[in-house]
């Protein structure tokens, strides 16, 4: 059988795109809701065919501890929160999967790793493009040499920010601007193509203090990693643009995807000197990115694997996100490998 997912926050992510997936898995079933809105929550438990004892409120949230339906928390929160409900989600008994970025901080994250390895429970991080079958296609491409070594990488994401009031611009529950959003691909993206770790950081930030979206958080940022092969990446991302795009340059080609991360209709090049060609249809899984990524923690549940995209990946990008933010205060290089 398959084993059921309850999906805490009923939002644009959880709602909008994870729910419908469920069509599309496998291994994987919705379960359980958890909203603080009763009527929504009961629309979409009638809408899936749950019964009214697998809707819960954040406030009767650990309830959740005596439903057998429910194997796995997917919490779809804003990240403030993420913390939180996977940390109560693993007391409860229950594996979770947590949205990107996985905490605000660091110790946060931390705290997350250690509750769901105390309820010997499996945390996952929602890094879909690890499931998407063009990133992976270039990550293959990347790390067989197909464009030789490579030497540099170009990694930018953006997506315009309206209402000044929403949560993402509101510091208490996002924890920064679109690093903390969309900047978190053009990080991930340049770790998992070049499959190294940055030694090095050295950030920049640029925002418009007077533009009502940008009181609390940063609209613009990019960093340059420095890799201990010698390649760079320099990444961007910025909540005044919509962008998404990713360029691996090697000294014998070049692969390039853009859109790159998008939650369909990505696309991608690779060649040489002027003469690239489309990679389509796309190699790989058939099924989506989201019922791939869903389907895989179902499966590490099952063999006892580390999730792909774990905890600890999670917090990888987390220490990377807090010297991001280091560099760009205080204006110089921050070693990531403990060297001074
Ligand atoms: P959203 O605002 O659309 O939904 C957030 C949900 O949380 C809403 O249902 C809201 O009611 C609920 N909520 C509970 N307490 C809240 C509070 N105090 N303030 C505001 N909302 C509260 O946001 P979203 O776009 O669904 O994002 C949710 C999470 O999913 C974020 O961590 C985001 O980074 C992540 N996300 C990931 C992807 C992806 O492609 N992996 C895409 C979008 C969002």
């Amino acid at each position: 059988g398959k084993l059921g997912y309850a999906i805490v926050g009923l939002g644009s992510y959880g709602l909008g795109m994870i729910i419908p997936q469920f069509k599309n898995c496998e291994h994987s079933r919705l379960a359980a809701v958890v909203s603080g809105d009763p009527a929504k929550a009961r629309r979409v438990a009638d809408e899936h065919g749950l019964p009214a004892r697998s809707i819960y409120s954040y406030a009767d949230f650990d309830r959740i501890r005596d439903n057998p339906d429910v194997d796995i928390v997917y919490v779809c929160l804003p990240n403030a929160m993420h913390a939180e409900y996977t940390i109560r989600a693993a007391r409860a008994g229950k594996h979770v999967m947590c949205e990107k970025p996985m905490a605000v901080s660091v110790a946060e994250a931390e705290s997350m790793i250690a509750a769901c390895r105390q309820a010997k429970r499996k945390l996952m991080i929602g890094y879909r493009c690890h499931f998407e079958p063009f990133n992976l296609e270039a990550m293959r491409l990347a790390h067989t040499g197909a464009a030789g070594k490579i030497r540099y990488v170009r990694s930018e994401h953006g997506f315009v920010q309206g209402d000044p009031s929403r949560w993402r611009l509101k510091r208490a529950l996002s924890g920064g601007g679109s690093l903390m959003d969309m900047g978190v691909y053009s990080l991930q993206a340049a770790r998992y193509m070049t499959g190294e770790e940055p030694v090095a950081v050295t950030a920049r930030e640029s925002t418009d203090r007077s533009d009502p979206r940008f009181r609390e958080v940063e609209d613009m940022i990019e960093w340059t990693l420095e890799f201990p092969s010698g390649a760079l990446a320099g990444c961007q991302s910025m909540y005044s643009a919509n962008q998404n795009r990713i360029l691996l340059m090697g000294d014998k080609g070049r692969i390039e995807l853009e859109p790159a991360t998008r939650y369909e209709g990505n696309r991608m090049w690779t060649g040489k000197d002027g003469r690239e060609q489309a990679v389509s249809p796309p190699p790989g899984p058939a099924r989506t990115q989201f019922a791939g990524q869903l389907d895989h923690l179902v499966q590490c549940v099952r063999t006892g694997a580390e999730p792909i995209v774990s905890g600890e990946e999670g917090l990888r990008d987390m220490r990377i996100v807090e010297a991001i933010y280091r560099s760009a205060r205080e204006g110089r290089t921050i070693r990531l490998d403990g060297r001074a």
